[in-house]
């Protein structure tokens, strides 16, 4: 890790890493009292060039950061906006991807679908 952790910093990154999930930029600023919203801004996008953190775009609004144990996908319900997190296979992934003159070093998958709530069945 390059970067010096402030005690701001290590509270963001803390609130990162104990939720299970992810979470936007409002959420973050709501979880740490007298700390300014351009601050929450600034470290998220340094913990994500330092690749400490994820940020992922499920199709919300607003961007979603995550701290992530191992890398993963996401499924989105359509219907409630429920994230279900799950792993697949890189390997077998980019064996379907083929792009001519392009190398993929970097999967992220997204789905979109209705999940199990039986609220969803009629
Ligand atoms: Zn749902
Ligand atoms: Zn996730």
């Amino acid at each position: 890790m390059s970067i010096r952790l402030t005690d701001k910093r290590k509270q963001i990154l803390e609130i990162l890493k104990k939720n299970r999930g992810s979470l936007s930029v409002a959420d973050i600023h709501s979880k740490i009292p007298g700390i300014d919203l351009v601050t929450v801004y600034r470290n998220l996008d340094l913990f994500v060039k330092e690749k400490m953190i994820k940020k992922i775009n499920l199709g919300t609004e607003e961007s979603q950061y995550e701290y992530q144990d191992k890398p993963h996908h996401h499924a989105v319900c359509s219907n409630c906006s429920k994230v279900l997190h799950f792993t697949a296979s890189d390997e077998k992934i980019k064996e379907l991807i083929d792009v001519e003159g392009f190398q993929v070093d970097e999967i992220e998958v997204t789905v979109r679908g209705t999940c199990h709530e039986k609220k969803h069945l009629g």
